[in-house]
């Protein structure tokens, strides 16, 4: 008798705790110290920004627990929701401003989007897979009116709304697609993977400057998942 009330007064407790454990605040705190500052993350944007987004929101709920570990995660499709490091490492170094426009290639989970569109006016984000990109738009609507989102193949771009301030490639291309370049504005940042599907890549700084010229710049050994065409 007296172990069943002391039973129930345990579960009453627990219940509230559990709820507060749920919102994975203290997770994304952690996060934040341990793997975005503690690696030499200073944009106070970026830093912010990756302070404030659910990541758990974007993933299927058998991987929220895992959510905030330091990994990419499955997001189904074969596709993967990059590790936070990397979405934090891809958003400051394109110099994010309020009044830039910005052009996403692989939308994936939305979560990159949902980072970009903390800090930028306009985000706009092209996926191919059909389902992952009415998947993201459904949950970054829910949050955001200034997220645009496509399913379309990325290597055309968004010609409609270029030139763009910045671009970010979340997908690993053989060379980095003609369309985008040109529809980087003069002065603009492109961040992209390059390299072999399945290898270890090279994440490409590209930058065109006032008069046009454009050059890259190999930034770190990456592995990302293989960008698809849709014609192929
Ligand atoms: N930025 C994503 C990462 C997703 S992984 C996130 O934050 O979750 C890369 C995504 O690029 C995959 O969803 C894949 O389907 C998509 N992709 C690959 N090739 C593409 C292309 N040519 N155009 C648009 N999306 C592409």
């Amino acid at each position: 008798m007296m172990t069943g009330v002391l039973l129930f007064l345990i579960t009453l407790c627990v219940i509230p705790l559990d709820g507060y454990a749920d919102d994975f605040s203290r997770e994304r705190e952690a996060m934040v110290r341990t793997q975005i500052r503690a690696r030499g993350i200073r944009d106070r944007a970026t830093i912010d920004a990756m302070r404030s987004v659910p990541r758990h929101l974007y993933v299927h709920n058998v991987q929220r627990r895992n959510a905030y570990q330091d990994r990419p995660l499955p997001i189904g499709f074969g596709q993967t929701i990059s590790q936070p490091f990397i979405v934090a490492y891809m958003t400051e170094i394109i110099e994010p401003k309020p009044e830039h426009r910005v052009l996403e290639i692989g939308t994936g989970s939305g979560y990159q989007a949902a980072v970009l569109a903390e800090i930028i006016d306009e985000v706009y984000t092209i996926e191919i897979i059909q389902q992952l990109g009415e998947r993201a738009r459904e949950v970054l609507d829910a949050e955001y009116d200034n997220v645009h989102v496509k399913i379309a193949d990325g290597y055309y771009g968004w010609e409609e709304h270029a030139p763009f301030d910045a671009i970010v490639v979340t997908a690993a291309a053989e060379y980095i697609p003609p369309p985008l370049v040109e529809q980087l504005r003069e002065g603009g940042r492109m961040i992209i993977p390059v390299g072999s599907a399945f290898q270890t890549q090279q994440l490409m700084l590209v930058t065109k400057e006032e008069d046009g010229h454009v050059s890259t710049r190999s930034l770190m050994p990456v592995r990302f998942v293989p960008f698809e065409r849709a014609d192929e």
